[in-house]
């Protein structure tokens, strides 16, 4: 799940990480106020979406007066922006962040993320921040510099002066990063973050570090026990089919092919879709309906597979371990119905009661073309995806 800008920072400056001064606001009402509020000479207008690059896409605006505040708050507010992180899609602005400006003398780039192959939180610096952090990895790797944070240990001082050095901060700036880190560190553990990132983490002109932009991701596994995070989640930033799925507890990812794919676990998900693809055909999406499959849920899964037009076939692949076939077949039957299905699909059921749930799909009056094993079903519905004949 992924924050606000404003709503990122709040939680860095509850970790005594500095930031701007700053206000949200969501109506143009709100606006005078917030500038009263953030006393400042000039203004920076944020448009707060899910996405970062909004700078070189109109979305961060620098003001002189509370004249041209409101001329550029207007504009954003209740549009939508598109930026090169946001996938061909513009994201609606329902909010923006009114900060104010600070004059700056270096952007740096700090980021934190879970690296699974060391097995630590793992800080990523370098000098050259503000702008795309991948293409100065690529030029000058020298620029970048790690620092792996040993979790049974903790994050030890010496390996924030190392960096410190190395980026060259002196005085104040030098000892802020130590406040700066430790208190990242401490603040993803604590809300269970999977990459954060500081870009631009900015050198003020009188040697003070502030973060000028803030990113925050949180592993959505553990939302569970995260409920006052859960409370920041905005949905309309997220891909609707996407959200809706995670409402239903449903593992959706849209794919670009037109064979819908329904299995029950991610691994019996992946299997499904390599032998699409290796009978010559291509996955419209990646679904798992999970461990149980309740025919609510199957139904769910059917529409979200058909919302989109692409889909000339679906395979429906599940694995009655918890669940019974017999159960699941009357969960396809009554779902097919249900949502009026006129394209074909290729059922393959194994498991608990798997004579049962044939002899269902069998006798009953929708048109379902079973199938014996995986391989079968894969080249059925690769073959149906392209005749569209469904007996
Ligand atoms: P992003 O484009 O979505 O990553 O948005 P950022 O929050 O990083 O802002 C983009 C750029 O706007 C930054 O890299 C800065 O150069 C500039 N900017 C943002 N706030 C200020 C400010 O207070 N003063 C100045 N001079 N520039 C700012
Ligand atoms: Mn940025």
């Amino acid at each position: 799940m992924n924050l606000h800008e404003y709503q990122a920072k709040a939680l860095f400056a509850a970790y005594n990480i500095p930031t701007p001064k700053g206000k949200m606001i969501n109506g143009m009402t709100q606006l005078s106020a917030a500038l009263e509020e953030v006393a400042s000479e000039r203004w920076v207008v944020k448009a707060q979406i899910h996405a970062g690059a909004r700078g070189k896409a109109g979305g961060v605006k620098l003001v002189d007066s509370k004249e041209e505040a409101k001329e550029v708050a207007e504009k954003m507010l209740g549009s939508s922006l598109a930026t090169v992180q946001t996938a061909g899609k513009a994201l609606p602005i329902h909010s923006l962040l009114i900060e104010e400006t600070l004059a700056i003398q270096d952007e740096l780039y700090l980021s934190l993320v879970v690296d699974r192959i060391t097995k630590t939180y793992t800080f990523v610096l370098s000098a050259s921040g503000g702008m795309d952090i991948e293409a100065v990895a690529e030029a000058t790797p020298e620029k970048i510099f790690s620092v792996h944070v040993d979790l049974a240990v903790g994050l030890m001082p010496y390996q924030v002066r190392e960096v410190a050095f190395a980026l060259g901060l002196k005085g104040t700036a030098f000892k802020q990063l130590m406040t700066v880190m430790k208190g990242l560190y401490q603040l993803a553990l604590d809300k269970d973050i999977s990459l954060l990132e500081i870009n631009p983490l900015i050198v003020t002109e009188d040697n003070n570090l502030v973060a000028l932009d803030a990113k925050i991701n949180i592993d959505s596994n553990a939302l569970y026990r995260q409920s006052e995070l859960v409370q920041m989640r905005d949905a309309s930033q997220e891909d609707e089919r996407e959200a809706k799925a995670a409402d239903n507890q449903l593992n959706y990812i849209a794919l670009e092919g037109d064979i819908g794919c329904m299995v029950n676990g991610a691994g019996l998900a992946m299997a499904t879709m390599d032998l699409i693809q290796l009978n010559g055909g291509n996955p419209a999406n990646f679904l798992d309906v999970g461990g149980g499959a309740t025919p609510e849920r199957v139904a769910e899964a059917f529409k979200l597979i058909l919302s989109s037009s692409e889909v000339k076939s679906i395979l429906v692949n599940i694995f009655g371990g918890i669940v019974r076939c017999d159960l699941i077949a009357e969960g396809i039957i009554q779902a097919v119905k249900e949502v009026g299905l006129t394209i074909p699909v290729v059922v393959r059921l194994e498991g608990t009661n798997v004579e049962l749930g044939k002899e269902i799909l069998a006798n009953s009056d929708v048109s379902i073309i079973t199938a014996d094993g995986l391989a079968d079903a894969a080249q059925k519905v690769v073959e149906v995806a392209k005749t569209g004949v469904t007996s």
